[in-house]
């Protein structure tokens, strides 16, 4: 079987985790937990690195 699947590349900034639930240990008055979610702004939330580049072939 060929495999030519490659492997994403991680964000190095997120390790892979571009969305995080934090808990800001306050509760909303309904009772429930306060999180917030932050998302990666390297990656935008994608988790893994976008190419800067598009596929236009640099040669020489
Ligand atoms: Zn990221």
């Amino acid at each position: 079987m060929p495999q030519h699947t490659r492997p994403r590349q991680i964000c190095p900034d997120c390790d892979g985790f571009p969305t995080v639930a934090i808990t800001t240990g306050q509760t909303t008055p309904t009772g429930h937990r306060q999180t917030l979610t932050v998302t990666c702004r390297a990656c935008h939330g994608t988790g893994h690195t976008t190419p800067a580049r598009s596929h236009t072939r640099i040669g020489a």
